[in-house]
């Protein structure tokens, strides 16, 4: 009978694939592509509990908000915080990329990115919260190989690939062979935390105090971590913190490549970690196909170029970096009976029918 219900379901229900990120979620709809890319942002009313607004919405609300309003990140460091908050977010998700069907009343196989290393606990909460927010089956990957997969590096050969994907939160390491990941290392150091390294920068530099989005604006406009061919420059506005009175300055990449160094420096190190754990079998292949960098955090001017010459293996951007885990999840999607042996195994997960 169950067999029989998935068989039809599948004929008249979308499968999707998610990537829950810290900063951003996208959701991928089988035979459609990416249908949904906003931030991963929840506003809920603190005195009601009631969720007011999420992604973009919600994302416009940081900052803005009166004090009982708080715009939170289910996700910290790409593992559920909020358990309810997740749910109510991936319902969202799941009913936008699927309006027609739920008319019809089927429900979705959805596949979700996790981060490498969470606890068995921590993929039952991601299951229960997809479940519940009318998911029929739920597949889960990790994000490196996910990322690798939308990269499309061949995973399941038996040469070494080495994935690093910068996100908000997180900077993921990994090292993926024969379909499974054989190295992962995970640094809370990525995005969010150059960001604030600029705000602390403003503050002990200029007593000056800026938002969050002023902070990624500016690392986005002119952050760097090699010097640039061209100087780049660009207002910094905020309130200064002797005057109280607004106050604009003009910051340089130089400036901010200054503010940024330590971070960057952990980056690096956590990745050299990585290639000197690698197996040298893997390496020998890994120094032919190089280091790939996925992420938004990836962007960052001539990290490449950095991460290469610090390991000394060619070093590149993986095209459309932002999108990869999504897409990657998406091509699994689209390839189940290929690509099962890259998912994550669960032992509360039945086996499918
Ligand atoms: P997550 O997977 O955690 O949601 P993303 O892969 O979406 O994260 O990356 C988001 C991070 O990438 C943010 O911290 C954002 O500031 C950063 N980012 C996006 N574009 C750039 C850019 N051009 N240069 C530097 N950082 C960037
Ligand atoms: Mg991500």
């Amino acid at each position: 009978m169950n067999n029989l219900l998935n068989k039809l379901f599948s004929y008249i229900s979308d499968d999707i694939a998610i990537d829950l990120g810290t900063a951003n979620s996208l959701v991928y709809v089988k035979g459609r592509g990416i249908v949904i890319t906003e931030p991963s942002v929840v506003a809920v009313n603190q005195k009601t509990g009631q969720i007011l607004a999420i992604g973009k919405e919600a994302k416009k609300m940081v900052g803005r908000t009166p004090a009982h309003i708080v715009a939170t990140r289910p996700l910290v460091s790409g593992v559920i915080s909020d358990f309810e908050v997740t749910e109510q977010m991936l319902r969202y998700f799941i009913e936008k990329a699927d309006k027609k069907k739920f008319i019809l009343s089927a429900r979705p196989r959805v596949i979700i990115g996790i981060p490498c290393g969470v606890t068995e606990v921590e993929k039952k909460a991601v299951c229960d919260a997809a479940r519940n927010a009318g998911a029929r089956e739920v597949f889960l990957i990790e994000e490196p190989m996910a990322s690798a997969i939308g990269a499309r590096l061949l995973v399941q050969d038996a040469g070494g690939n080495f994935v690093v994907d910068i996100g908000g939160g997180t900077t993921e390491v990994a090292v993926i062979s024969l379909g499974g990941i054989v190295i992962a290392k995970s640094l809370r150091v990525a995005g969010d935390k150059l960001n604030n390294d600029i705000i602390q920068f403003a503050q002990n530099e200029y007593r000056l105090l800026i938002g969050e989005r002023t902070a990624e604006d500016i690392k986005i406009g002119i952050g760097s971590v090699i010097p640039l061919k061209e100087k780049r420059e660009l207002p910094m506005r905020g309130r200064n913190l002797v005057t109280g009175l607004p106050e604009e300055i003009i910051v340089s990449d130089d400036d901010i490549r200054r503010a940024l160094e330590k971070s960057v420096r952990q980056i690096i190190n956590e990745i050299k970690t990585a290639v000197e754990e690698t197996p040298p079998e893997l390496l020998a292949d890994i120094m032919h196909s190089g280091i790939h960098l996925a992420g938004g955090g990836s962007l960052l001017r001539g990290l490449d170029a950095l991460v290469s010459k610090e390991t000394k293996i060619p070093t590149k951007v993986i095209e459309d970096p932002m999108t990869a885990v999504v897409r990657g999840a998406g091509m699994v999607l689209e390839n189940l009976d290929e690509l099962r042996e890259v998912l994550v195994e669960t032992k509360f997960l039945e086996p499918p029918k």
